[in-house]
């Protein structure tokens, strides 16, 4: 009898690893606004890495994701609900310009760290006044519907200390101090 085996066992039971929980996917992308302009890509660096099934990345992009295997690439348009959020008019706040002491001359579209009871708040500059600032709270990206061009380039199994901490670790993942 022919000893061969045809085709070998390991081929038969290689997994193709897919993004679903407890996997670790990396990936590049490239964000656009509605119009088409782009607003941030990863191929500047290295590519993102995150734990499926964490909320780490945005809801509309994690949905999308479920499911893919390495080497895919595909286009999501994720409406405001499901990325940034919705704008809060709310968020808009006037303060007085003597509490952004040490900060310097501040300008229209700056973006300031303010120290609120809340915790640090990355705020917008709409307007300066001359005894006054109009800051937006909302995240720039609120409001807006995203297109996400995406290339899935790893997907892995999660380390037991991954899963613990709820978050990639590595390159383009969490890094610990
Ligand atoms: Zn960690």
């Amino acid at each position: 009898a022919c000893p061969l085996r045809w085709p070998p066992e390991w081929s038969v039971k290689e997994k193709i690893m897919k993004a679903e929980k407890n996997k670790v996917v990396t990936f590049h992308y490239t964000l656009k606004n509605a119009e088409g302009e782009q607003m941030e890509s990863s191929r500047e660096g290295d590519p993102m890495a995150y734990l499926h099934g964490t909320n780490s990345i945005i809801v509309g992009l994690e949905k999308a994701m479920e499911g893919r295997e390495a080497g895919e690439e595909f286009s999501v348009t994720v409406q405001p609900e499901e990325a940034y959020g919705v704008r809060n008019d709310n968020n808009v706040q006037r303060i007085p310009l003597k509490r952004l002491k040490g900060i310097g001359k501040v300008q229209v579209g700056q973006i300031l760290n303010l120290q609120t009871n809340k915790g640090q708040v990355q705020v917008t500059v709409l307007k300066v006044g001359r005894f006054n600032v109009d800051v937006d709270g909302n995240h720039p990206l609120a409001g807006h519907e995203l297109t996400f061009d995406v290339e899935v380039m790893e997907i892995r199994d999660a380390t037991e200390e991954e899963v613990t901490h709820g978050h990639a670790h590595g390159p383009g993942g969490h890094q610990h101090d």
